[in-house]
């Protein structure tokens, strides 16, 4: 069997440094709010070029802090706007809900991406941010839609948490809006041992608000200004974290080269390759596939010992949960819907063997439809 992510193995391949960077955090008595934190937060901010990273609990949280502190900074009014891509992680809408503000759901492109003609047809007078996602670790067209943001005053957050490391036009994605939001979910290009998430922006006075909303609304012990929330990144997540950001460079590489030889391996019809822009480096955190006859191509896999995965089976628009909050329900998204329908994650992962590549590109070059 070939699995979607072996991530036992991954993080094997980082032994013994994974296993003796955690046992120095449980030996140092030291395990919230210390130096591994720290030091991960400088080296972090270091490589993607940016000012400030503010570690929290999870992606979720960052995606969260984000918009309260973007929202207590800019002083935006209450049901506040924010622009969200009808086909990403339900976190990317859940956090403007948590955040008191309100989702509009925007069409995507053949990429499954947001694009400025798609955004500006559901820009209203309420509207305050967008949230590009470089969803598959594919960058959005941030030039375009940072100039289009600027024009309007939108505050741009950036949900990167599927691409550590992705660029355009040479610049790391995370370093193109006010404020992006990054995951360490385990299983993403940068994963910890368990939850983990940053806010990486250049603005002091956003970095500060975040750091104070995640710490309980505190910046001096016991004198709580505001009401905040317990969000922290662990000393364990982030020693683990800094071994793994060492190799995350050649991780990212190898992820590409991965999916170079999908790109020229898949010959059949019946499938659709993502497509690479001219300036638009992804990072490859999933390789989706579109077809029209999806599930009967993943069980065709599944027969020939391939694991695959759907990202995602449902647009936002049809999550029972955030209905009573978008302010656009029922707006059509067919791009976004036609991904729900067809997209099938193929395995791809810095260990994927070049044999294993090509056992999957003939056998799905081998299936009819
Ligand atoms: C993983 C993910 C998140 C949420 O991250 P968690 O750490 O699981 O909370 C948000 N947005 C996108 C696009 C994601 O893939």
């Amino acid at each position: 069997m070939i699995p979607f992510l072996p991530l036992q193995a991954i993080n094997a391949s980082f032994e013994p440094q994974l296993s003796q960077a955690v046992q120095r955090v449980v030996q140092s008595g030291w395990y919230l709010l210390g130096e591994a934190c720290k030091a991960f937060e400088d080296e972090y901010a270091r490589w993607l070029g940016a000012s400030h990273c503010v570690g929290v609990g999870s992606g979720l949280d960052a995606l969260t802090l984000a918009l309260r502190a973007m929202a207590g900074l800019y002083h935006w009014p209450d049901r506040a706007e924010v622009i969200v891509p009808d086909m990403t992680f339900v976190a990317t809408a859940e956090a403007v809900v948590l955040a008191g503000l309100v989702p509009v759901l925007a069409e995507v492109d053949d990429n499954a991406l947001l694009t400025v003609a798609h955004a500006e047809k559901v820009r209203t007078a309420r509207t305050r941010a967008v949230i590009p996602v470089h969803l598959y670790g594919h960058p959005a067209d941030m030039p375009a839609l940072c100039d289009w943001a600027g024009q309007h005053g939108l505050a741009v957050l950036e949900d990167a948490a599927q691409a550590h490391g992705a660029e355009v036009g040479g610049k790391r994605v995370g370093c193109w809006g006010q404020a992006a939001a990054f995951s360490f979910y385990p299983g993403k290009n940068l994963g910890a041992l368990g939850n983990g998430g940053a806010v990486v922006t250049d603005d002091d006075d956003l970095a500060r608000r975040v750091r104070t909303l995640a710490n309980y609304g505190a910046q001096v012990k016991y004198r709580h200004d505001v009401l905040g929330v317990n969000s922290r990144l662990d000393e364990v997540q982030a020693a683990a974290l800094r071994v793994k950001l060492a190799r995350l460079d050649a991780d990212n590489e190898a992820r590409r080269a991965v999916a170079r030889q999908y790109a020229e391996g898949l010959r059949s019809p019946h499938v659709v390759k993502p497509y690479q822009g001219d300036t638009a480096r992804s990072v490859f955190h999933i390789y989706p596939l579109r077809c029209a006859h999806r599930d009967e191509l993943a069980r065709h896999l599944a027969a020939r010992g391939v694991e695959t995965l759907i990202h995602y089976p449902r647009a936002l628009s049809q999550q029972p949960a955030l209905q009573p909050y978008i302010a656009n329900p029922t707006d059509p998204h067919p791009n976004a819907l036609c991904w729900a329908v067809q997209e099938l994650s193929l395995p791809i992962s810095p260990l994927l063997t070049a044999d294993e590549v090509s056992h999957i590109c003939d056998a799905i070059n081998q299936w009819s439809a």
